[in-house]
């Protein structure tokens, strides 16, 4: 049997541990081939020797040079590095486990090199989900299953049914550390109150978007591209224990759901195995232990980072491009303790107003304010290019805001516009 060679993308992340977990079962089956991770050398050395990989990637050149000093490994560094292992013939299955805006043009690359991708980059599809559903359809011969647990269970739910079968889809989320606290004792939230996520063990910048909810937000926006699926076809529900990862409600009344232990193994191994399933060595869930399953409504007042990305998705152009790299800066912020946790919804509520008011004169002036503006218009698809420039705008535009000094008013009302 031929193995299947795997290049892991964010191999020094929680989701690159989940997969060398995975790989680490079927040796027989899958083969590394390389690796890439952001400036940890001295944590992807073990891994290149262990797989007595030939080939890496570290996004830091300082990091890379390092790395280059400890192994015969041939080393890459930056976008350029990414782009290679995406492009690499001894590659047949990319697994896009990095953090960030920085994922999306590897999962590209990997796309018009006919790879297979396990996507768990949700930046990918909010980014350019577009550009990335264009991409697929040129190149049949390459595919992509989703690794995001929500997204992977809305996909085995979905079996291959068309989206004209569904009524809807339901993203559930667990509501983070701080669904029962106080909305009036937000403004105390610390780093480390928000870094306590009650189910996943993430990375930190995914578990501060867990907290504001923009997580959530992130998903719907990536569920609209990965489904082909209307805005107001997308629903969130609150399920604290993060057992049901998602469901779909069919047009003849039944309601799908896939459940299992939070761990990612499971949908990270099904998207290198899809269509099939192999043996997995995860905790199997035990419902009489469970004994219930627990649902609430999502509070769009309290988290207005959900309602935002709602109105990003629907401005659609590069609204949640512009979204997602305004939430990249400044989550980077909170983590640096230098804004409070409830300044994050009112600052990206300033940069997407700012883009949409600019998107809408270049629909009305038909010009091609976006260069400038960092918005293109819903009317024209907007190219990678177009993507790009709106997410450098975005973050510039976010750490004007943030330099200026946040006062503590409240978010504009455009941002509580929810989905319901
Ligand atoms: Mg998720």
């Amino acid at each position: 049997m031929n193995k299947k060679r795997i290049a892991l993308l964010g191999a020094t992340g929680s989701i690159g541990m989940a997969a060398l977990k995975v790989i680490r079962q079927h040796p027989d089956r899958f083969q590394l081939v390389s690796v890439a991770a952001g400036r940890q050398w001295d944590k992807l050395l073990p891994v290149i020797q262990e797989f007595n990989l030939g080939k890496a990637c570290l996004w830091e050149e300082a990091a890379a040079a390092e790395l280059r000093r400890h192994t015969a490994a041939k080393v890459f560094s930056g976008m350029d590095g990414l782009l290679e292992l995406c492009a690499d013939a001894d590659v047949d299955f990319v697994l896009n486990g990095l953090v960030g805006a920085i994922g999306c043009r590897p999962t590209l690359e990997a796309i018009r090199h006919g790879k297979h991708v396990g996507l768990a980059n949700k930046e990918t599809m909010v980014m350019a989900g577009a550009i990335i559903n264009e991409a697929l359809s040129r190149h049949p011969e390459s595919r992509m299953i989703p690794i995001d647990s929500e997204h992977s269970a809305i996909f085995q739910c979905l079996a291959g049914r068309p989206v004209s079968e569904v009524e809807h889809i339901e993203l559930t989320a667990s509501g983070g550390p701080f669904r029962e606290r106080p909305q009036a004792t937000f403004a105390t939230i610390t780093k480390s109150d928000a870094l306590k996520h009650p189910t996943w063990k993430m990375g930190a910048k995914i578990t501060i978007d867990s907290a504001t909810l923009m997580n959530k937000g992130l998903e719907v926006i990536e569920a609209h591209y990965l489904f082909g699926m209307d805005f107001n076809r997308i629903k969130v529900t609150i399920h604290p224990t993060s057992i049901i990862h998602s469901f779909v409600q069919f047009r003849d009344g039944s309601l799908m759901a896939q459940l299992g232990c939070p761990d990612m193994q499971l949908p990270i191994q099904y998207a290198m195995t899809y269509p099939e399933r192999w043996s997995l060595d995860v905790e199997r869930l035990d419902l009489a232990k469970v004994a219930k399953l627990e649902f609430f409504p999502p509070d769009f007042e309290k988290f207005p980072c959900l309602g935002l990305a709602y109105r990003a998705g629907s401005l659609g152009g590069t609204a949640p491009a512009v979204l997602n790299a305004a939430n990249e800066a400044v989550v980077a912020r909170f983590l640096e303790e230098s804004i409070a946790f409830t300044d994050i919804p009112i600052i990206l509520s300033q940069v997407l107003e700012q883009a949409a008011l600019s998107g809408q004169s270049a629909q009305t002036a038909r010009t091609d304010t976006h260069a400038v503006h960092g918005l293109a218009s819903k009317a024209s698809q907007p190219t990678l290019d177009d993507v790009l420039k709106a997410d450098a705008w975005a973050r510039a535009e976010a750490e004007k805001i943030m330099s200026r000094g946040i006062g503590k008013t409240a978010v504009s009302p455009a941002a509580k516009v929810g989905n319901r």
